[in-house]
């Protein structure tokens, strides 16, 4: 039972990474394909809005990623002082401890008898001990506190990606029409960002990709009008 629950844990996570990517891209692609159209309604030339793009995905990215490694890490540490506080709580009380753990199983409608022998066995293995106190009193395992690096590298990644996009068409050309090819592939890459999250929540995948479309271009019809109005004056 205890490695059913195990395996479970690890799986919710690895989804949870997914629609973090997810999420990622979508945050890449909103910021980028405003500011990219904000600086081309001012129509300042191509290199301008080449390289503000550029600087946005990078800055957006490190941004990102640093936010998530900070968090991560803040929490990480806060996790591993309360499984500290646990584990010496069953070194110091071990009979106050095992009442406790009796306590909650009683709660959850286990029989007095049984949870008095489930307990007892429990503590006697000190690693289970304390994976079922910290999983049941903090709800983590002990062995999966997060791992803010990969957090951080996938969290700058997904934006870099999304950013990406829209501004594919300011580096592969120099004419042309890069406005209206990052609104298509702005607008491509939405729907499909907007139709996993759909996928994901279980929600319908077309209006999901529907309301992503409708953000995005809201997020950059906005921006290039300021861009435009600021851009004149
Ligand atoms: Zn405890």
């Amino acid at each position: 039972m205890a490695r059913e629950h195990y395996g479970e844990h690890h799986r919710q996570i690895s989804e949870g990474w997914i629609r973090a990517s997810i999420f990622g891209i979508s945050d890449g692609l909103v910021t980028n394909i405003s500011f990219i159209l904000g600086f081309a309604g001012a129509n300042p030339g191509h290199n301008v809005v080449r390289l503000a793009g550029v600087a946005a995905l990078i800055a957006g990215g490190f941004s990102m990623g640093s936010g998530e490694y900070l968090s991560m890490r803040a929490q990480k540490e806060l996790y591993e002082y309360e499984i500290d506080v646990e584990r010496r709580a069953l070194e110091e009380f071990p009979v106050a401890e095992q009442q406790e753990l009796r306590d909650l199983f009683v709660s959850r409608g286990i029989d007095e008898e049984l949870a008095d022998r489930l307990s007892t066995d429990l503590m006697r293995d000190p690693d289970l001990a304390l994976r079922t106190h910290t999983r049941e009193e903090l709800g983590v395992d002990p062995s999966a506190t997060g791992a803010p690096w990969p957090a951080a590298i996938s969290s700058l990644g997904s934006f870099a990606i999304g950013a990406l996009i829209p501004l594919l068409p300011w580096l592969l050309t120099s004419s042309g029409n890069p406005i209206l090819w990052s609104l298509i592939l702005g607008a491509i890459a939405s729907a499909a960002v907007g139709a996993s999250i759909g996928w994901f929540t279980k929600r319908g995948t077309i209006r999901w990709a529907f309301r992503q479309l409708v953000v995005t271009s809201l997020a950059a019809g906005v921006t290039f009008g300021i861009g435009r109005l600021v851009g004149t004056h």
